[in-house]
């Protein structure tokens, strides 16, 4: 992409669909399937081979891949479910899908994910599920969530609707536990709308493979109550050419990431581990409150730079929640929703567009 002009606006992402997706959107179309054939079980076939798991399963959105996940390991009505308030609000409805109860333990505040000792604290006789969230990409805790899960006989779902091939000190996340992935066009990789599960256990592999069409393994043989969360085969034909330019994206991300690391010294820049691989779904600064983060976003937006809060309001404080009754206090996933800002890292991006971030936000 040719270096942006002083004037363009640039936008906070964008996906990248070029030749090769538009070609496959065509062949498909041109084939005469258009639902879950054999693009799905390729692109399924593929995204298990780059996690390295035994198993994918592709479903219509990432919200549909937790849900199914959570049934998939029989958690229902009475059980209790730990999860993160500092998250998009898909990840805890999931557990109100299934009848559970979501249980919102607080951050660790540099990494943004739910803090592994706060987890212990709040395991009770009904805790039978972690959902944790890989935040903007971020595998921090994801050995310790694995650890806390098989100590304690509990299922283990990661939300890694953020992290496409982000690694925990060497580990790709997705392997950890049964991993739910989304394909929304913001997100590392698209299929427009999309999700994907993956697992190593094959009982819940089958489970999620039935509850997506209907609670059918043959046709017109219903075994359980379940959902149309099929994927089309355009989304997968798309799907399998994003996949093939993950890595390179990743490393556009990472590179851009780098560059903001280098030349940013007004804001607190993202943490990643030694060994670590993020993969910066988003590039989240923190703005300390005397700053005023609305202010110096209204600075960006006026000098045509658009940047989101992810997010606002955490979940237990939702206006849905509040009316369940959540009335937690969770200090520091509220102060990180008054001072987080996410600025532009998508692939697409001009190092000129770099630069302009940068000095547009300094001056400010
Ligand atoms: C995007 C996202 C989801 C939901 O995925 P959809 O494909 O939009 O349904 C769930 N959790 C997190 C953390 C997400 O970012």
């Amino acid at each position: 992409m040719a270096t942006t002009p002083e004037t363009t606006a640039i936008p906070i992402a964008r996906p990248l669909i070029g030749s090769e997706e538009r070609a496959a959107v065509l062949r498909v179309l041109d084939s005469g399937q258009l639902a879950q054939g054999p693009e799905v079980a390729a692109f399924e076939h593929e995204f298990a081979a780059f996690l390295g798991v035994r198993h994918a399963v592709a479903v219509a959105n990432g919200t549909a891949a937790l849900h199914v996940a959570l049934l998939a390991h029989g958690i229902g009505p009475g059980d209790e479910v730990i999860t993160t308030p500092f998250t998009f609000v898909a990840s805890a409805n999931a557990i109100l899908y299934v009848g559970a109860r979501p249980v919102f333990v607080d951050i660790d505040p540099k990494s943004y994910n739910l803090d592994p000792t706060l987890v212990e604290r709040a395991l009770t006789s009904r805790t039978r599920a972690l959902l944790p969230v890989y935040l903007y990409g971020n595998p921090w805790g994801a050995d310790a969530y694995a650890e806390i899960a098989a100590r304690d006989g509990l299922a283990l779902v990661e939300d890694a609707c953020q992290a496409h091939g982000a690694l925990r000190q060497g580990r790709i996340v997705g392997t950890f536990g049964t991993a739910c992935f989304s394909f929304y066009p913001t997100k590392n990789m698209t299929t427009a709308e999309g999700g994907m599960i993956t697992t190593n256990d094959d009982a819940v592999a089958d489970r999620a493979r039935v509850l997506r069409q209907h609670g059918a393994r043959h046709t017109y043989e219903h075994e359980v109550l379940g959902y149309n969360y099929r994927m089309t085969e355009i989304q997968a034909a798309i799907g399998r050419v994003q996949l093939g330019r993950l890595a390179e994206w990743t490393a556009r991300r990472r590179a851009n990431a780098r560059y903001y690391d280098v030349h940013l010294r007004s804001v607190a820049t993202p943490v990643e581990d030694a060994g670590d691989r993020h993969v910066y779904h988003q590039y989240t600064v923190r703005v300390p409150e005397a700053l005023g983060r609305d202010a110096l976003r209204a600075r960006l937006r006026a000098g045509g730079i658009g940047t989101s809060v992810h997010y606002p309001r955490p979940v237990h404080q939702q206006p849905l929640y509040r009316g369940l009754g959540y009335a937690d206090r969770l200090p520091v996933a509220e102060q990180a929703s008054c001072e987080v800002l996410s600025l532009p890292v998508w692939p697409g991006l001009a190092e000129g567009d770099l630069a302009r971030i940068v000095a547009v936000l300094e001056d400010a």
